[in-house]
C-alpha cells in the first residue's frame, strides 16, 4: 500500500528511521561488550575444545580456541543487541517521532495517509480530478 503525504497527497515518502538506526548502533556496541564480558565460559569452552586441539596442536590450540570463544560470544552479543536495539528504535520512530518526509514538498509527520487499493473508485485526489478541474475553470472563463 503506497503511503500518501498528508499535506500534499504526494507518493514520495521516505522514512528517517533515525531511533532505529541510533538504538541498533547502541544495541550493537552494547551486545558486544556484554557479549564478550560474558564470553567468558565461551572462552571456557574455546580454551576446553582448543586444549583437546591443543593436545594434539601444542599450546597455541588452547589460546585459539579461546580467542574464538571470545569473537563468537562478542559476534553473538553485538547480533543480539543490534536487533533488540532496531525493534526498540522501530517503535519510538513509528510512535513518538514524526519518522516520515515527504519528498515532495519537504513535509515531516508522524503518521501517513495509506491509499487503499480495493478503494479505487472513490479517487477524490487523483491527477484526473484535480486537471479536470482546473479544465472546467479554463473552459468557463
Ligand atoms: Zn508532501
Amino acid at each position: 500500500m503506497p503511503m500518501i503525504c498528508p499535506n500534499c497527497l504526494s507518493t514520495q515518502i521516505e522514512t528517517k528511521d533515525y531511533a532505529k538506526k541510533a538504538a541498533a548502533t547502541v544495541g550493537f556496541l552494547g551486545g558486544t561488550a556484554s557479549g564478550i564480558a560474558s564470553a567468558k565460559s565461551g572462552a571456557e569452552i574455546g580454551s576446553i575444545v582448543g586444549g583437546s586441539i591443543g593436545f594434539i596442536a601444542g599450546p597455541v590450540g588452547s589460546r585459539v580456541g579461546k580467542w574464538i570463544g571470545t569473537l563468537v560470544g562478542g559476534m553473538v552479543g553485538g547480533i543480539t543487541g543490534a536487533l533488540t536495539g532496531a525493534q526498540l528504535g522501530h517503535v519510538i520512530d513509528e510512535r513518538l517521532l514524526d519518522n516520515y518526509h515527504c519528498l515532495a514538498c519537504d513535509h515531516h509527520f508522524r503518521t501517513p495517509l495509506v491509499f487503499d487499493q480495493k478503494e479505487t473508485e472513490i479517487t477524490p485526489f487523483s491527477n484526473d480530478a484535480i486537471l479536470g478541474g482546473v479544465g472546467r475553470l479554463d473552459v468557463s472563463r
